[in-house]
């Protein structure tokens, strides 16, 4: 069957996530055969280099032998069983594992199986601890300006970015937003001072607000859904002592920047902090199969202990709760990242995306070439100045030619990025960035 009849049978039945379906009458669905490395390949031979990693969620390429082969070894023994009451080796040694190379102090893991679901309960065990300890008056949230947690009902109430937000506003709960640390437009060296003047108004926050806030949550150094907008370190070394002087618990979601793409293992590391609560995700089982991990410390573990009469337990639960395929697949990626010099070899690379990107900041349209680690962003402008108005799509037409040049790339509005697995060769980030730019040049052509 070729690409065209794999498409029909999808448009008859599927429905898309995170897409307008009537796009879909002039733009193709691309269906995928097989992957291998850094490529996607098409029922008809074509291939796709997956610039953004499936959605920042691969990282050591598509059909990686080292995780099939620990896949097959689990399915042989045990594909799953419920981990309440049970449990089984993969649950045991990744908590082992994620506690030991986590910031100190975290070492109780709770699984979930989404992203979003563990947003959702690092938010309900923060507001529960509150009222496991007697301050039941605790029952808001500091979310930064332009932040994204995800889509359910209360990842999506912590989050700010208005497309995905604003239809579902009268079903969310309230959160005290305060300004994002986020450093578009402001040179390299005035990061820090920039990151740390947008402290000022989220003490504010946390003292009128004192006693009501639960916990502060946000993305560590990068917003990634929320346009690859980048801040400074001193920004979370100055949040984490605002909320320990404030008393109020901190929330990493790291689903994204976490496993290595900021260039550390967490991005909480260039801080040196540890927050109360770490949301895990996407790159946890390397992109094979949905998990996702809170890490917490004794400390808040404790405020849940006690004789069951007292009610105290945290009772959120989902059916496929530390999966052991999943649990496998994640203990095959942090095995590689174990036995490989994976961070190292990132840095050569990362500075290879820089390298093969420095052209595009004399672009004509091109606004700013950003960077963390092995995230890079190009932000288009007219003129350099003037946003692209949404409607133009222009992202979407980096996106077609990137399709008929072989080349993943999926913009945000206007902002082209690349979040490469880190089986990407040094070839194919020069592939990568050379079909960008020309995409680029044709989007901003009028
Ligand atoms: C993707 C993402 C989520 C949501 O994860 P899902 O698995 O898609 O539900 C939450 N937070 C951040 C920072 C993300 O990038």
């Amino acid at each position: 069957m070729d690409n065209r009849q794999w498409m029909g049978r999808d448009l008859a039945h599927l429905w898309h996530p995170c897409t307008q379906m009537k796009d879909h009458e002039n733009l193709p669905v691309i269906p995928i055969r097989r992957g291998e490395g850094a490529w996607l390949e098409d029922f008809e031979g074509r291939r796709y280099l997956d610039a953004i990693s499936s959605w920042w969620v691969n990282l050591f390429g598509h059909a990686n032998p080292r995780i099939n082969a620990a896949l097959h070894e689990q399915l042989e023994q045990l594909e799953h069983v419920l981990l309440a009451g049970f449990s089984h080796a993969p649950a045991i040694e990744l908590a082992e594992r994620l506690c030991a190379i986590a910031p100190p102090g975290l070492s109780r893991v709770f699984y979930a199986d989404n992203g979003s679901s563990a947003v959702e309960v690092a938010l309900k065990m923060s507001f529960h601890y509150w009222r496991n300890r007697g301050e039941t008056g605790r029952t808001r949230f500091v979310t930064l300006a332009n932040s994204y947690h995800g889509e359910t009902l209360g990842a999506l109430a912590v989050g700010n970015v208005e497309l995905y937000r604003d239809t579902y506003g009268p079903l969310l709960m309230e959160t005290l937003t305060v300004p994002s640390p986020d450093c578009f437009g402001v040179p390299p060296e005035e990061w820090a001072a920039h990151g740390e003047a947008a402290l000022e108004p989220l003490e504010e926050t946390l003292e009128r607000h004192a006693g009501e806030v639960c916990a502060v949550i946000v993305e560590p150094l990068v917003q990634c859904a929320g346009y690859m907008r980048m801040y400074h370190p001193a920004y979370l070394k100055g949040l984490r002592e605002a909320c320990d002087r404030h008393r109020v618990h901190l929330i990493a979601d790291e689903i994204a920047v976490g496993f290595g793409r900021t260039g550390t293992l967490f991005a909480c590391e260039q801080a040196a902090i540890t927050p109360d609560f770490l949301c895990l995700s996407k790159g946890l089982t390397g992109g094979y199969l949905p998990l996702s991990a809170v890490l917490t410390g004794e400390e808040v573990y404790d405020a849940f202990y006690d004789d069951y009469q007292r009610l105290t337990a945290f009772l959120h639960s989902h059916s496929y709760t530390g999966n052991p395929l999943a649990c496998r697949a994640a203990l095959a990626t942090l095995e590689l990242f174990a036995t490989e010099p994976v961070l190292e070899r990132n840095r050569g690379l990362a500075h290879r995306m820089a390298e093969a990107t420095t052209p595009l900041k004399d672009h004509p349209h091109v606004a700013e070439v950003r960077q963390t680690g092995m995230i890079l962003a190009i932000e288009l402008a007219r003129h350099g100045r003037e946003a692209y108005p949404w409607q133009e799509r222009r992202g979407l037409r980096v996106y077609r030619h990137g399709l008929e040049r072989g080349v993943l790339l999926r913009p945000l509005g206007n902002v082209v990025y690349f979040m490469p697995p880190y089986v990407i060769t040094p070839e194919e980030i020069e592939l990568m960035v050379q079909v960008a730019a020309e995409g680029i040049d044709l989007a901003t052509r009028d």
